[in-house]
Formats: C-alpha cells, structure tokens, sequence
C-alpha cells in the first residue's frame, strides 16, 4: 500500500454477475457471492476435518498448502470484489461472506491436532524449515498452545478484530461528502479540473473527496477559506463511525496480548518483525525525528514567508494553517523550480505512463506484459499476462497476471494498494495474480501520482515474480516492516532521467521534459522532505503510543500528539477515523514505511546509477523478488548486496541531500 498520504494527512452497474469469470474469481456478482459463501465454509471445515483425521505428521505442508490456496483464492477475490465491485450490493455481499468466513481462520490455527502434527514435522529443506516455522508462529499467535478457557477467549477477539477492519475499510470507501463552492471559491483550478466536477442546481461545484478530486485542490485553490472546509471534510471521513471502531480494535489487541503474558500489543506484534521490539522501533523513530527536525523547521518558516508575502504582510503577522501546506508548497514549487504540477499530466499521459512502467519492468526482469480481453468487474479495469521473455524478446511461458483499476468511483477503496488475487505456488504450479487498486487522474499523471503508479506496480510485481514453494510464502507475504522495499525502490524509475526516457519507447508522440526539466523536478521534490518525513515519524509514533501501554482513546492520544507539532491540532478534526492503514494489517507497524525506505534505498545502491542495468536487475529478481517471504529479509537483502545493509541513504533522503 501507499503510505498514508502527507497532503492533509492524504456509475451504478448492474448488479448481475458477468457472464464470464474475471481470471482468478470464482464468483462475480451479490447473488452468487451469498450462493458459495455457506457452500465454501461448509468445504474448508471438510478439509479441516480430514487433516486432523491424519495422524502423524505425514504430507502436512501439502495439505496445508492445498488449504491455503482453497482459502485465498476465495477470500483474496472477495476481498477486492468488497473493495473494488462496481454495484453497492456486490460490495455489501462480499463484506458479508468475509465475515461469515472469519471464524475459519481461528478454528484452523487452534487445532491442537493440527499443531501436533506440524510440530512433529522433520523438515529438512529450507523452504520447509521455513514454512513450518511460519505455521507454528500461526499457531502461537491464534491461541493453539494456551489452554482452553483461554482459546476461546482469543477467539473471540480475533474474530471480532477480523469484522472490526472489514467494517472500518468498507465505512471509509462508501464516504461520499461532498463540499458545495461556488465559481469564486474555485479560482485557481484548472479548466479540466473544473470540467470534471459535478455541479448543483445553483451552480455550485461539488467538491468530493477522492484524491484526483482533493490533492489538486488543496494545491491550486486560491481561496483559503474554502481550502480549511475542504480538508476538514477530508480530515473527517467516517468520523461519526469509524473513531468508536478504532477504540474497540484498541481494546480488544491490549486484552488479546495480556492473554499471551505480553505487556501490550506493541510488545507482541513487534517479535514477529524485523524490528523486534518496541524499543527498537522507538530507537528508529528518534532517530529520524532528530534527522528532520531542523529541515521541517526551515521548510515551514519558508512556506510562512511566501503566505506573507502573497498577502503583504509581514512574517510574524501570519499564521500558517494546515491547509495552507500543499498550496504554498506548489507555489515555491512553481517559483523557484518552474514545476507545475498540473502541466505535468500533459508530459505523463496516463495510458503511456503505465505502457512506461511495464517496459522498464520487462527491460529489467526479462518478462513480456500482453493485454487480454477478459471479463472485468468494470469497464476501466484491464487485465495483463506476465510472460517470460523469449530468447528473440517474444513472449514465452505463462508467469501471472495483473489487473489494473486506476481511476476513483463511488463505492471504490479510497487510497492505493496492490490487492492479491491468487498466491503463486510452484508445488501446485499456480500463477499469482494481482490487482492494482487506485485513484489516479486518468487523462494524465503529475510527479506524484506517477510515483503512486510505480510503488504499487512495484507491490504486483513482488507478488507475481514470486517463485515460492508455497502460497502462504508468495510475493508480498514477507514480514510487514519489509513489505514496502521494493515498492519503495521501484519508485525510484519514475524520478531519474535514464529511466524516464523509456517513456518516448513506447509513446514517441508523447511530449519529453528536458534535462533541465528532470533536475527541477528532481530539485522540487526535495523541497517539502522535512515536512513530510515530520508527519511520517508523527503517524510512526502515534500508531506505537496507540500500542503501548493500556489503551486508552485513539481520538484523545491523536489531539495530544498532533498538538505538539509545529503546525498544532486543528479541534474538531478526527483524523484517526480515515487512517485506514492501522485497522487494515500495519497496526504496530506505521513504521514499516520507513524501516523498508531505509533497505530500499540500500538496495538501490547495488544499480550503481545505472538503472537499466538487466543483470543486476535479473539478480534481484532472482534474490528478493522470487524468494518472497520464505527467506528472512534480511538475509536476502545481504546477499542481493553482498554486504550488511545501512542507513546512509535512507538519512541523504529524507534530509534532502539525495
Ligand atoms: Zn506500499
């Protein structure tokens, strides 16, 4: 996923399912959701039942493998269908069978049949090593080893954490607030920004929330007043029910680590990650305060120079608000670097800048992307075979395939994110699939957008050049505080003038930015570094402060943090409410985004600028990408480097020396 955005903190279909299935989906439609689902239950409860039939420890990661592919290729599509489904009942059917479906995955990790089995396992290869090791830490975590009052009471939380996150996300997604301004209140706003909008019957334009709707706006729009009413709009998505939500998740994790003897959530969450414990991960966040401090600091005095100066005042007679940040921000940015964010869609045509990054991947990887007419869950959302590439450059073997679905509707999941939709597994010889959710402009793409597009192909990519033995190890499902490395480095092709010119191979008519231009933009990006990295470390810090110690209210602790920043808590905003990454799998972990920065821009230094270099590139398809998570992260990132990693990037960056 894209972490969570720095800006302000970031047509009905019919509901008939589709004649053909989308690659992947068993079901499509409300009415054959709500068909399979009991049907489906019913299946894996079989399953389950014959393996704890078997004695001995027999074929037990083939079964557990087969079981997991049963689960996740139903569950993975649902879950995008909930997401994604272009009909409000699709998407309601779907959250309600991952609901009825939740209690599975408790009753599978609790059986202490299972558990003996997996236990007395002799595993000899390291892939098997390995995917015991991660069944027994499943079994750990869901209760197997306690005694049996207190299984029950595990649960019963995980069950209930399980709905808590699937409600969360679905409140955030069907948000459709829209704030009404008049013509005046738009000034500043390109003719094609207006264009889209829709308007009332006064004439007013309805200003929604979507990110190709809100990030332009809250950058171009000259009047102040109806940028403050914007963003709080946006600060307050799903207010009014996600905040009790979020308490309750807070709760239920502090009961669910006390049954383990842990202190907190922290504590127990963070021994299954790279960083190991919350000390370790405070010691990180402090470090990278210290690093960003003064730059934030000088960043914002700039920003409160440039508000006096627009409105003829003197520097200590203005107050900078948060609403003011994106805007003076694009107005330095357009002064001193000549970057206008808006002139870029012209440069970075959407359809070409996806044709872009598919050949760099096919230059660096050796693969071949082919588009294929199947069936969709919506007309925009395409859908790409992954192919090795031939001795001649033709395309070869089957690999995967890639759904993109790019562009923002009512209903759709609000923020970026790769979706699987099949784990690969070479025991069974199946191809992974992913799909890209997002909201990008579709006429065009500014910087970073294009960055969005990247990162998260970036994600699909990890996920369908996996070669894992097993489906529960493919791709992406490496541990958290890793997961973002190589959609973080893969960012990296969208900001260098070598790889951008891969876009004039597969859009000649395309207009090209100059050298000049690529280093201005290079310059401009660098300018807001320490605002941005400030509000990493604040979401970093809160999600932990959330996680230690006894809970307490996710509202209360957000006003406390926020307030000591330099910019203050703006009262009445509820921001925790949309901060979707803390109920959906990166709680205890918001600092996964920079811990991975800091192994993704390691790992850059292995191209030695040369970024279109095949063999190093083929290394790390071979060493990180294929290994997925069935080697530790940081035993592949040493080999891939031939070194123990380091920071020294990672602090270059985000002080704005890179
Ligand atoms: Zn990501």
């Amino acid at each position: 996923m894209k972490g969570p955005s720095t800006l302000a903190a970031l047509a009905i279909a019919a509901a008939s399912p589709l004649a053909a299935l989308p690659p992947g989906f068993p079901v499509t439609g409300a009415h054959q959701i709500a068909v399979r689902c009991d049907e489906e239950l019913e299946q894996r409860r079989k399953m389950l039942a014959n393996m704890e039939r078997r004695a001995g420890p027999g074929r037990i990661l083939d079964e557990f493998n087969a079981l997991a592919i049963r689960t996740g290729g139903f569950d993975d599509p649902l879950s995008v269908l909930q997401n994604a489904a272009p009909d409000e009942e699709t998407r309601s059917a779907a959250q309600a069978c991952l609901e009825k479906l939740v209690p599975f995955a408790t009753e599978l990790f609790q059986s202490p049949r299972l558990y003996a089995r997996v236990e007395a396992l002799k595993a000899t290869d390291p892939q098997d090593q390995s995917y015991r090791r991660l069944l027994i830490e499943n079994f750990e975590d869901t209760g197997a080893t306690l005694p049996a009052d207190k299984r029950g009471q595990v649960k019963a939380i995980e069950d209930e954490l399980n709905t808590l996150s699937l409600q969360f996300q679905q409140n955030l997604n069907e948000v459709s607030t829209t704030v009404a301004l008049s013509p005046a209140e738009v000034e500043g706003l390109s003719e094609d920004w207006r264009n889209a909008r829709k308007r009332d019957a006064g004439g007013n334009y309805l200003v929604s929330l979507d990110y190709p709707t809100y990030g332009p706006f809250m950058e171009s729009a000259l009047n102040a007043d109806a940028r403050r009413r914007v963003w709080m709009a946006f600060q307050n998505r799903a207010a009014d029910t996600n905040l009790a939500l979020l308490d309750r998740a807070l709760a239920l994790r502090s009961e669910l680590a006390q049954v383990y003897g842990f202190p907190d959530f922290a504590t127990f969450s963070l021994r299954r990650k790279m960083a190991g414990s919350p000390q370790a991960v405070a010691d990180f966040l402090l470090s990278v305060k210290s690093a960003v401090d003064e730059v934030e600091a000088r960043e914002l005095e700039e920003l409160r120079q440039e508000k006096a100066s627009l409105a003829g005042l003197a520097p200590a007679d203005v107050r900078l608000e948060r609403w003011d940040v994106s805007f003076l921000q694009q107005r330095i940015k357009r002064n001193r670097f000549h970057v206008d964010q808006e002139a870029l869609r012209r440069y970075f045509p959407t359809d070409a800048s996806i044709g872009f990054v598919m050949r760099v991947a096919e230059k660096l990887y050796g693969i071949r992307f082919v588009r294929r007419d199947v069936a969709v869950w919506h007309p925009d959302v395409r859908y790409y075979e992954v192919l090795e590439q031939g001795a001649k450059g033709e395309p070869g073997a089957l690999i995967g395939g890639i759904y993109l679905d790019l562009f923002p509707r009512e209903g759709k999941f609000t923020h970026a994110a790769a979706f699987g939709v099949r784990n690969g597994s070479v025991l069974t010889a199946q191809h992974p699939i992913k799909a890209l959710l997002c909201n990008l402009n579709s006429k065009g793409l500014n910087q970073s957008e294009l960055e969005t597009l990247t990162h998260e192909f970036g994600h699909a990519l990890h996920g369908v050049l996996s070669k894992t033995r097993y489906a529960d190890q493919s791709g992406t499902a490496v541990r958290l505080d890793f997961v973002e490395a190589p959609s973080q480095m893969f960012e990296e092709w969208a900001r260098r003038e070598q790889s951008l010119r891969v876009l004039a191979e597969v859009c000649p008519q395309c207009p090209a930015l100059g050298s000049e231009q690529l280093e201005q933009l290079a310059a401009a990006r660098k300018f807001g570094m320490g605002v941005q990295y400030a509000r990493q470390w604040l979401y970093a810090s809160y999600d932990l402060a959330l996680h230690s110690g006894a809970p307490r209210s996710a509202l209360a602790v957000w006003e406390q943090m926020e307030g000591a920043s330099r910019l203050g808590h703006v009262p009445g905003t509820m921001f925790p409410a949309s901060l979707g990454h803390i109920m959906g799998g990166y709680e205890a972990g918001l600092y996964s985004y920079m811990w991975s920065q800091v192994l993704a821009l390691d790992m850059l230094s292995a191209f030695h600028g040369d970024l279109l270099d095949a063999k190093v590139g083929r290394r790390y398809r071979h060493i990180i990408l294929e290994s997925g998570g069935s080697r530790p992260p940081q035993e592949l990132v040493e080999e891939f480097l031939g070194r123990k990693p380091n920071s020294d990037a990672f602090y270059a960056e985000i002080t704005g020396r890179r």
